[in-house]
């Protein structure tokens, strides 16, 4: 299987801002505050981490195992 991709875009859903981020193989990543207007971001329901739910890649549990294997 190959490696997970571990840099993923985040998009701001309240100001746009977009900013490349590294994901943390180990751990899932709950809040993300923005760069550019500060907002507390938080996963979407169903989803696992702000990655799943903003990023352009999902994190890299998920990527390995499906929307099912992340965080239990
Ligand atoms: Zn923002």
């Amino acid at each position: 299987m190959d490696a997970p991709q571990l840099e993923s875009v985040l998009t701001c859903p309240l100001c746009g801002h977009a900013e490349a981020e590294t994901m943390p193989t180990d751990a899932c990543q709950w809040y993300y505050e923005c760069k550019a207007c500060h907002a507390l971001l938080k996963p979407k329901p169903g989803d696992c981490c702000v990655f799943c739910s903003y990023g352009t890649v999902p994190c890299p549990p998920v990527q390995l195992a499906g929307r099912h294997g992340c965080c239990g």
